[in-house]
């Protein structure tokens, strides 16, 4: 499988061309998809063009000169559908295209397909798909994780070498986490969300998945910078790759407490060998105290369900996508509704109307608010001990396809440790540090202060585990 790095290599040895490359991964999407429904859509002849047109330019022009890239179907991309996993959108064509998407094309990235996620990135599985579930890349009967399960699988397959995914309360990072891949959900602000389909907007960041840290690095720093178009972006400049590998030793804090019983016994053996290189490395490891942890998952689910059933509003039937059928107006929105959203979806939508409407504002909306500003605070006081914080990324291994279908509660715990970070605002990278017995990997979470990517990535690139660090 190749890296982003090498094949860059290849092209600057003029070994292969993008056409070349692009037919390469396209033949192997042709023969994973059937199994691992990975994709949603699929640009073969659009694909093809752009790299004859990009043969025209020379590969040292471009930071991603010829270099395929899956888009998570929640992400703009003109004139390609743009379905986000719904059966509401069914047919709807994107006007423009993200600005993360416009950036990865002005350096000579060629977009393949957009990858199957759960519907409107509300899940842990990528079960909650109008279009399939997507497999896990190491075991197909077994959930890919999600909410971007379909970037994530992609990658491990060797379908692409690197995707965009979106992350509300971990969903880059847990998929990352369950496929074997790396995952970084940049600090809130960091990446433009114009034209990121909303799910929670004060939660909302896209970010890369790649095979190894130094690809993912390659791929943050020509998504991220100011937009004009997001009120949220943030003018700090972006770090140079140079600037960001230079294998510092760091102040690392350890959560103990977050390591319940509930986690699964391998999975701490994999925290603690984590622990043990990082002190082999010359790091210095610190034991810290969060005591509101414990809140993030119901504090995640008030906030990302109150900002989703507003954001949601706007699929009425007559603006876009999928319309019930009726002559009268209000039933065709009951209908539209009812018909074009998933059970997950429309759990979402009530628990956040609930929680926003009168008399329950203030006992839910509020309170959640004032705890998240809690937690940050806890972590603001932390990062004046230590530079960066570890966790596992998940306190469970991929569970088999259907098995907590059936118990939303038990799925959403996978989220525990993802959340903190989207509650925050700060950066996460989820990267593998082992594979256990069973034949998944194990990855932890490292989370950094705001705007200090190059911290985090710097750290992961020096634990790393995978076939091509
Ligand atoms: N799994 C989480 C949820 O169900 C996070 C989703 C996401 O990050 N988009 O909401």
């Amino acid at each position: 499988m190749k890296t982003i790095l090498q094949i860059l290599e290849l092209y600057r040895k003029k070994e292969t061309t993008p056409y070349e490359i692009v037919s390469e991964y396209i033949k192997v999407i042709e023969e994973k998809e059937e199994i691992y429904n990975a994709f949603i859509n699929i640009y073969k002849e659009e694909a093809l063009d752009r790299a004859i047109e990009l043969s025209k330019y020379s590969v040292d022009e471009f930071e991603l000169y010829g270099i395929p890239i899956a888009i998570k179907d929640n992400i703009a991309v003109e004139s390609m559908e743009l379905t986000c996993g719904s059966r509401i959108l069914l047919g709807f064509k994107s006007p423009y295209s993200a600005t993360a998407v416009k950036r990865l094309l002005n350096q000579g990235a060629i977009i393949i397909g957009k990858t199957n996620l759960d519907e409107f990135g509300m899940g842990c599985s990528t079960e909650f798909s109008y279009f399939g579930p997507t497999k896990n890349a190491i075991d197909h009967s077994f959930v890919a994780g999600g909410s971007s399960g379909g970037s994530a699988v992609a990658v491990k397959l060797g379908e692409v070498p690197a995707s965009l995914g979106s992350d509300t309360g971990g969903s880059i990072r847990q998929p990352s986490a369950f496929n074997g891949v790396v995952g970084l959900k940049p600090t809130y602000g960091r990446v433009s969300r114009y034209g990121l389909v909303a799910f929670a907007s004060s939660l909302d960041q896209i970010g890369p998945i790649a095979l190894n840290v130094k690809d993912l690095a390659l791929i943050y720093r020509v998504i991220s910078g100011y937009d004009p178009k997001d009120s949220t972006s943030v003018n700090i400049e972006v770090e140079k790759i140079e600037d960001i590998f230079i294998n510092k030793r760091y102040k690392v804090g350890i959560p103990r407490d977050i390591i319940t019983e509930d986690v699964e016994k391998e999975i701490k053996d994999g925290f603690e060998y984590a622990i043990s290189k990082l002190v082999d490395i010359g790091h210095i490891v610190e034991d810290i105290k969060l005591e509101y942890w414990k809140y993030a998952l119901s504090v995640y689910h008030i906030i990302s369900s109150s900002e989703a059933s507003s954001n949601l509003l706007r699929y009425d039937g007559i603006r876009y996508g999928y319309r019930g059928s009726s002559d009268n107006l209000w039933d065709l929105y009951i209908k539209t509704r009812s018909e074009g959203f998933g059970e997950e979806v429309k759990r979402r939508i009530l628990i956040g109307t609930f929680c926003l409407s009168y008399g329950y504002y203030d006992e839910y909306y509020i309170k959640a608010s004032k705890v998240r500003r809690l937690i940050k605070e806890e972590f603001m006081k932390a990062f004046k001990k230590v530079d960066v914080i570890i966790t596992p990324t998940v306190p469970v291994f991929p569970w088999k396809l259907g098995e907590k279908l059936d118990d939303p509660i038990k799925m959403y715990l996978a989220d525990v440790y993802t959340v903190l970070a989207n509650l925050v605002g700060i950066p996460s990278i989820s990267v593998p540090v082992k594979i256990s017995k069973n034949g998944f990997p194990i990855s932890i979470q490292i989370m950094g202060n705001y705007f200090r990517e190059k911290d985090i990535l710097d750290l992961a690139h020096q634990v790393e585990f995978n076939e091509t660090s």
